[in-house]
């Protein structure tokens, strides 16, 4: 009757690799959730506005450029165009 303990490693082994597996899982999603919630990260190249909706993108430099002139004449304040790593397209930003 050897065949009880090994059965039992086998669960436990088994139990081990699951709660791993669930740690493993729940680290990579919970700090992607904190990545997307905060706001500290966000700089000169932002896919969000400060309100954190998604900014209007633009698929070719001389669309955001036409607008960032537009609003730079609006508002006076300088604006910057630059290509976005989240969605690829181009974004208007506040220049310094
Ligand atoms: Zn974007």
């Amino acid at each position: 009757m050897g065949s009880a303990p090994v059965s039992n490693l086998v669960i436990l082994g088994f139990a081990i690799a699951l709660v791993v597996l669930v740690l493993f899982w729940s680290s990579r999603y919970g700090g992607r959730g904190r990545g997307r919630g905060t706001s500290l990260r966000r700089s000169a190249n932002a896919h969000t506005t400060a309100t954190g909706q998604a900014k209007k993108g633009y698929p070719h430099r001389e669309q955001a450029e036409a607008r960032a002139r537009q609003l730079s004449s609006r508002d006076g304040a300088p604006m910057n165009v630059y290509r976005c790593a989240t969605c690829n397209k181009w974004h208007v930003g506040h220049g310094r």
